[in-house]
């Protein structure tokens, strides 16, 4: 298999009708095609057995279905949570993390190979870019989510819900991200429900714009982190490019116009953002003049090596939390998954790779 090869999950089903008529086949070929991929679920041309024989050998000689390398795999919450880590076919490296529970499971998916953002509470962000992910690579980290969950509990035989959380930021590669948001939405393959993907941004307005004219009603979450321009500004340096008020009004036009709750997140880091007062900035800024149709996930802090920043203590959490509660902005906060094996929020860096990433194959 070269670099070269065909990713076929780059394609949708009209593309895969392309390549089947190119090929001299009928288009039913690649309703097929698809079913085997999105359903059934097959990485492997050759079990594709309502498909002849010769097409499964071209499939096998000019396509892939593994662009992805498994490279590493860690477990914790007694194996319920796996954080994969991918090498890319030229070397780039994601990661992706699967979070089952008894009755659904959640992929968190990277839609970057590190991030241009550089956040400076989040593992991702002190890697720089890499590069964009395609669409494909996007759509096969859900895929291999949703074997994983079938083994790990036979009863869930895909994952339910998929959060673009993982590595990169979405609306910094929206073409590709998206593309691979309608794949895993079509009903005659992944067949997820748009209710059940949701997509973090840092808050790139020119996205949450675009995201209110699409047609499928994904959920949208946006990370806040600060309730004022000179301390968002130091914690991410988007806001330097996009303030605050410009942000709230993107986000006043996105709920106007989809009539959607969204969510904000907020990273809880101890003696920087989590005093009482700054938790009655917030809910002043939300809940104001003009209150939003919006929702609070407080998360605190998972820790990254060489931060110069603490973890909020749960007692300070629980004060913040109650502030925003008394002052009726709805709020939860995350129960994190997978800290010990640096697979919580933030802290994908694919620092456990070995790889000699000048010759990965
Ligand atoms: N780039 C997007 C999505 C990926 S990050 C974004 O920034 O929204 C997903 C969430 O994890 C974001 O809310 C991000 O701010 C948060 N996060 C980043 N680093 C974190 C850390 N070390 N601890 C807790 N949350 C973190
Ligand atoms: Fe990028 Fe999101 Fe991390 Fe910021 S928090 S550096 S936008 S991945």
């Amino acid at each position: 298999m070269s670099a070269a090869t065909h990713n076929l999950y780059d394609s949708n089903l009209t593309d895969l009708e392309a390549l089947m008529r190119a090929w001299g086949q009928p288009a039913f070929r690649a309703r097929q095609l698809y079913r085997q991929m999105y359903v059934k679920l097959s990485d492997d041309p050759d079990a594709m057995t309502d498909l002849p024989l010769a097409l499964r050998q071209r499939l096998s000689a000019e396509t892939s279905l593994h662009q992805l390398r498994l490279m590493h795999t860690q477990r914790s919450d007694n194996g319920q949570t796996v954080k994969a880590l991918f090498a890319l076919a030229d070397g780039a490296i994601v990661e992706t993390v699967l979070m089952a529970y008894p009755d659904r499971a959640t992929v968190c998916v990277s839609t970057q190979a590190g991030c241009s953002m550089g956040c400076v509470f989040c593992a991702t962000g002190q890697l720089g870019l890499m590069r964009n992910l395609s669409s494909g690579e996007i759509v096969e980290q859900a895929v291999w989510a949703s074997r994983e969950a079938s083994r790990i509990d036979s009863a869930l035989n895909r994952v339910t819900n998929v959060v673009f959380m993982g590595m990169g930021e979405p609306f910094a590669n929206y073409d590709r991200w998206w593309a691979a948001v309608e794949r895993l939405h079509d009903p005659q393959g992944f067949n997820l429900g748009a209710r059940s993907m949701t997509v973090s941004t840092v808050g790139l307005v020119p996205g949450i714009h675009r995201l209110a004219g699409e047609q499928l009603p994904i959920n949208l979450a946006i990370s806040l982190h600060a309730a004022d321009d000179a301390l968002r500004s130091a914690l991410m340096p988007i806001n330097q490019r996009y303030l605050i008020a410009d942000l709230l009004d993107a986000t006043r036009a996105y709920i106007a116009s989809t009539n959607r709750r969204v969510s904000f997140e907020y990273v809880l880091l101890q003696g920087r953002n989590d005093s009482p007062a700054q938790a009655m900035e917030l809910a002043r800024l939300l809940r104001g003049d003009d209150p939003l149709l919006c929702h609070v996930n407080l998360i605190p802090w998972n820790p990254i090596p060489g931060a110069p920043l603490d973890r909020s203590s749960h007692r300070r959490v629980l004060a913040f939390q109650q502030v925003l509660l008394d002052q009726g902005v709805p709020c939860t906060v995350r129960v994190e998954r997978g800290i010990e094996i640096a697979a919580a929020c933030g802290q994908l860096a694919g620092q456990n790779n070995t790889l000699n990433l000048a010759n990965p194959r």
